[in-house]
């Protein structure tokens, strides 16, 4: 299958509500350039020097989001041009990103990463520690940022009834912290779970292997 097959494949399983994240992790930039031609303008890069050394070669009206952990050491690099830091987890990283915005006097959107699945993952807030932080942001900390929703990774397994419940308690969640302030995007799913996501209430899906191939290597 090529690119542009992949990608259409895609895109035709995708409601028009919901947002696709095109994973180019690994990727060259001219497979990157050969997405966007098709019309795909939201790109997902999981490693700061990764998305450092490719931002410059691609089209300007990208926008990118970081989905990898972030040390918070790299977020000066990325501060000027981020669109979405999904993977926000832990408080001093956002005071962070909070700072670097101001410097660039922009907001940048962020997602609340939360630890979902039951496999022992290294990283994610807790449920109860996402739900404090973002009270904080609507108490008005962090003027630089904007929480605009949640992130959340299953755990790595055939079992799809597992898979489900968990993305089912991140969009308890959501709809809890949305009566808070209402919030844009669950981003749930990747290349092989974005269907259960999507059940489960996600309108924003990550998807790398299903339509770049397979990477050479797996991160
Ligand atoms: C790599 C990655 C994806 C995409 O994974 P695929 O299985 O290739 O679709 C989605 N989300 C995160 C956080 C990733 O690191």
């Amino acid at each position: 299958m090529s690119i542009q097959n992949n990608y259409n494949n895609i895109k035709n399983q995708l409601p028009s509500n919901v947002e696709l994240v095109a994973v180019s992790k690994t990727h060259p930039v001219s497979a990157i350039q050969e997405v966007y031609d098709l019309g795909q303008k939201v790109f997902g890069e999981n490693k700061v020097q990764e998305l450092v050394e490719k931002h410059p070669l691609l089209p300007k009206d990208i926008q990118w989001h970081l989905i990898g952990h972030l040390q918070t050491n790299k977020v000066k690099y990325i501060a000027e041009f981020i669109d979405t830091i999904q993977s926000v987890d832990s408080e001093k990283l956002l005071n962070e990103i909070n700072k670097e915005a101001g410097k660039h006097s922009r907001k940048i959107k962020v997602l609340l990463q939360v630890k979902i699945a039951e496999e022992d993952t290294k990283f994610g807030l807790e449920m109860n520690d996402a739900e404090n932080l973002f009270q904080k942001f609507v108490d008005g900390e962090f003027l630089n940022v904007e929480i605009t929703g949640l992130m959340g990774m299953s755990t790595f397994t055939e079992d799809k009834n597992q898979v489900k419940k968990e993305f089912e308690k991140l969009n308890v969640l959501f709809n809890n912290l949305n009566t808070i302030r209402p919030l844009q995007t669950l981003s749930m799913g990747m290349s092989d779970d974005f269907p259960i996501a999507i059940e489960c209430g996600a309108n924003s899906v990550r998807v790398g292997s299903a339509i770049f191939g397979r990477r050479d290597y797996s991160i």
